[in-house]
């Protein structure tokens, strides 16, 4: 068993959480030098290191989503820079989370500030069959079709449905 030094019960276990993760960027802009630091929440205290490898990946992948969605939610609001890019950042962010109203409302956005984003278009058509509204994906898989999306082709294609 891999024994907490701060409360003695087995670090991995959800009282351990992966606080934050430090690292520098090589000149070709590539993170190096990755350092996970994770937080007893028994005791509040913070250690270098991993918990198993398994547990490290996952909460990695979720420390990235969230820090990506922190970003591009303060470029929008904090520094007021409402552009496609952003909203299409933190859309994708909302998806991933399983976020679907946001991330239509994000999608919709990045539709209205540039219609041929045919990307958007099918996340919102996936994010809208995922609350059930089928009708609503439809419409934006094919969109997403006649602006040359792949997956949206063969999905409506597999259906049967013209576009
Ligand atoms: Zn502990």
């Amino acid at each position: 068993m891999n024994k907490c030094q701060f409360c003695g019960k087995d670090r991995n276990n959800i009282k351990h959480r992966l606080a934050y993760i430090k690292f520098d960027i090589s000149d070709s802009g590539k993170p190096i030098n990755i350092k996970e630091f994770w937080e007893c929440t028994v005791t509040g205290e913070r250690y270098e290191g991993k918990l198993c490898e398994k547990a490290s990946e996952e909460a990695k992948t979720d420390y990235h989503r969230r820090h990506k969605l922190f970003v591009s939610d303060s470029a929008i609001n904090t520094f007021n820079l409402k552009d496609a890019k952003h909203y299409k950042d933190r859309g994708i962010c909302y998806y991933e989370l399983k976020k679907y109203k946001q991330a239509i409302a994000d999608l919709n956005e990045v539709i209205s500030l540039n219609s041929k984003d045919s990307d958007s278009h099918y996340l919102c058509g996936k994010s809208y069959e995922c609350l059930g509204k089928n009708d609503l994906a439809i419409r934006n898989f094919m969109a997403a079709a006649r602006l040359g999306h792949r997956e949206a082709k063969d999905y409506l294609n597999k259906k049967g449905i013209k576009w």
